[in-house]
């Protein structure tokens, strides 16, 4: 029987996945554990939706698969889904009282192949309402704990994703970042977590905020765990309009992702004792200054020296509009959220008032009722600045800046560096219930990941050291790559973990 949490047994997928193919333990026996650390951990919240005989019933069939010799690199490895990737049997709420009792007739693209590969979902996990959010505290069932300490958020919107990791009730965990929500929970969680190139991961199925950022990216322990569950999601799907066929997977061949990294690291490895030679690490100093704490600073600072050590030189660059990338995002991503949010109207499925006196009433008072505060916020300031008279002094004004935010990344990587190093949060977790009376302060913490997101760059967190009064709180450090880069950018991070212990460190649960 494997040990409560998976973690202390098993440091990564590989040594997991080899437990499995010999026969050590079995897939529903690892299951079964899984789903027992699930309920042993239940005051975390990270979970919204576990149903035992779905897991158990996938297990089966991935234990007759090993059987069968048909197992492949995920295969019997538990995982779970942030509650915005639609599934058969599970609910799929998005964290909303909207979709409370809601059951999808079909799975999300990332769900389902997740499922081909053969790993076995423990089911679904909280998140911020509609992945609005930077702390998990916006979620219709309230707040997740951060693992490290349980008076800390754990980042969000994909909170429960990273909290689950943390925790060891899962491997990893599915993800989506429309302005920093894989990054900055992983980053406050001590986990690491890639957003990929915009138009890389299918699009299908998960529930839409704003449709031109949002991008799924998965959440697991390493840089080396993240590699095969992000070639395994990635990939050209026609049901998604923005899905690129730039990415089509050839059959019986190593993902493009795994490609790239296989390469890299062949390329590392004959370098010989310099493998980061050559490398140019862009700095820019806009994400160092005003409102970075000084305990972020120093661990993102230990973790570029270690880079030098490695051969890597450090070149200094400027991004000069990281803050206007926060008034851009917040114009764009709330308009695109009101008119994708306009599909709840309690008339086709989800929350419905009980009484109202005609169609608009019932409309009206639907989503008054089920919508939380954020989630209407957000829907006000959509509408407004879509509005007649205001769209072009606000909508089209934020997409003009858009551009000019998608030319300052172009101009470092043309020109300066083949990466970008920083933070990923100016400071670490905070405490639930800090920004409570300030509804703007979580969207002003968010200044080091929106324009990767505007832009549409693939990027990771991964742990660097800790912070926080009793030191014991994550610290992420952000690696920014140019477009489809996501497998150089993950062998880069493979290779300072080689080097660091930050990533196997974990909490101690109570
Ligand atoms: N914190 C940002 C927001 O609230 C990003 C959320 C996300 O990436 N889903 O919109």
């Amino acid at each position: 029987m494997a040990k409560l949490p998976l973690h202390t047994e098993f440091d990564s997928i590989s040594s997991l996945s080899a437990a499995l193919s010999s026969r050590a333990l079995s897939a529903r026996e690892l299951a079964q554990s899984a789903l027992d650390a699930a309920q042993a951990h239940a005051s975390l919240n990270a979970f919204v939706h576990i149903d035992p005989e779905l897991t158990l019933a996938q297990a089966d069939r991935a234990d007759q698969r090993i059987a069968a010799g048909q197992a492949g690199p995920l295969t019997g490895i538990p995982v779970a889904h942030k509650d915005v990737f639609v599934t058969q049997g599970w609910r799929t709420t998005a964290a909303s009282k909207i979709l409370a009792n809601y059951v999808s007739p079909f799975d999300a693209t990332v769900v389902s192949k997740l499922q081909l590969a053969g790993t076995v979902s423990l089911g679904k996990l909280n998140c911020d309402e509609f992945a609005m959010g930077s702390g998990n505290e916006n979620s219709a069932f309230g707040p997740v704990l951060n693992p490290w300490n349980t008076r800390h958020v754990p980042g969000g919107s994909s909170g429960g994703s990273a909290a689950a990791v943390a925790a060891g009730l899962v491997m990893a965990a599915t993800g989506t970042d429309t302005g920093g929500s894989v990054r900055q929970p992983a980053a406050l969680c001590g986990v690491s977590g890639i957003k990929p190139t915009y138009g890389t991961v299918s699009r299908y199925g998960m529930i839409a905020y704003g449709s031109s950022l949002d991008q799924a990216g998965p959440i697991a322990r390493s840089a080396l765990d993240l590699v095969p569950l992000l070639d395994t999601i990635s990939g050209f799907d026609p049901l998604d309009s923005t899905s690129l066929e730039y990415c089509q997977q050839t059959p019986n061949q190593a993902g493009r992702v795994q490609a790239m990294f296989n390469e890299h690291l062949a390329q590392q490895e004959n370098a010989g004792s310099n493998p980061l030679a050559g490398l140019r690490i862009g700095v820019p100093r806009e994400f160092f200054g005003e409102g970075l704490a000084t305990d972020v600073a120093q661990a993102i600072e230990a973790a570029l020296v270690v880079f030098e050590s490695l051969g890597a030189t450090r070149v200094d660059i400027s991004l000069p509009r990281t803050k206007l990338s926060i008034p851009t995002y917040y114009v764009i991503a709330p308009a695109e959220a009101s008119s994708n949010l306009s599909r709840y109207d309690g008339v086709r499925y989800g929350h419905r008032a009980a009484q109202y006196k005609d169609l608009a009433d019932m409309t009206s008072r639907s989503r008054a009722e089920g919508f939380g505060a954020e989630v209407r916020r957000r829907i006000m300031v959509g509408t407004y600045v879509l509005s007649h008279g205001y769209y072009d002094a606000y909508y089209l004004q934020a997409q003009r800046v858009r551009r000019m935010i998608v030319d300052d990344f172009q101009h470092a990587f043309n020109d300066q560096c083949d990466v970008i190093m920083g933070p990923v949060t100016p400071t670490v977790a905070k405490t639930i219930g800090d920004n409570r009376d300030d509804p703007t302060a979580d969207w002003l913490a968010d200044i080091y990941t929106l324009g990767i997101s505007l832009a549409g760059l693939p990027a990771l967190s991964i742990p660097c050291g800790f912070g926080g009064p009793e030191n014991n709180l994550p610290v992420g450090l952000q690696v920014v790559g140019n477009y489809f880069t996501e497998g150089q950018l993950l062998a880069i991070a493979h290779r300072y973990q080689n080097l660091t212990d930050w990533h196997q460190r974990t909490p101690e649960l109570a």
